[in-house]
């Protein structure tokens, strides 16, 4: 089973993923947690060369680079973990990258999506959480944890805004694929949420 968590920064989406993780584990799951980008050893050095040089990458250059570090990924990671029948909880997939680099970037969506799907020989999953939450919502509870915002895209108008309705694009065009969450409701309730579609979809 292949699930993946999406959205801004600061929506919960570490907290959640924690949670679904230590339930699954205590039901005798073999649980792989992973993310992108960075999720292997080529794929922290493009992590670097993403988040280092943001802002000063050609739009299709960056499209590109996480598209790289996806197809390693993929190949190396999650397609042996999901074979072995392990479970997969994934921090970020193709859905970010039509998010930030298609709506953010305003690159074509549709050319960001093939772009991904080339990249994993078309791996979609099973589950995607989509934990929703207002840009300013989401500075305000990093800038109280002490924790980074995003500031130097906040600075460029409408950045994250595009972005969050980018993924809300996303979920209406496959209801059946995402789960929807308001990212505000408490992390207990949320994760409740989440495995009631966990277990469904493990049968
Ligand atoms: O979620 P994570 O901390 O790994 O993301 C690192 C940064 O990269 C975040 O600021 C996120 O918004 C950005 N990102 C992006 N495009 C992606 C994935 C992440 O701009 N496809
Ligand atoms: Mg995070």
């Amino acid at each position: 089973l292949f699930i993946t968590l999406e959205g801004g920064d600061g929506a919960g989406k570490t907290t959640q993923a924690t949670l679904l993780e230590e339930w699954l584990r205590r039901q005798g799951r073999e649980v792989v947690r992973t993310r992108e980008p960075g999720g292997t050893e080529v794929g922290v050095r493009i992590r670097d060369i993403v988040l280092h040089h943001r802002g000063h990458i050609a739009a299709r250059a960056e499209a590109l680079l996480y598209a790289a570090d996806r197809a390693h990924h993929i190949e190396t990671v999650v397609q042996p973990a999901i074979a072995r029948g392990a479970v997969v909880i994934q921090d970020r997939y193709l859905d970010s990258s039509v998010a930030y680099q298609g709506a953010g970037r305003v690159l074509d969506a549709d050319d960001v999506r093939a772009l991904s799907l080339w990249a994993t020989d078309g791996l979609l999953p099973d589950l995607t959480v989509l934990l929703d939450l207002d840009p300013a919502a989401a500075r305000a509870r990093l800038d109280a944890d002490d924790k980074p915002f995003d500031r130097l895209e906040a600075e460029k108008g409408e950045f994250h805004a595009r972005v969050r309705a980018g993924f809300l694009d996303l979920a209406r065009a496959e209801p059946e694929r995402f789960l929807v969450l308001d990212a505000t409701h408490q992390p207990a309730a949320l994760a409740d949420r989440v495995r009631e579609a966990v277990v469904a979809r493990l049968g």
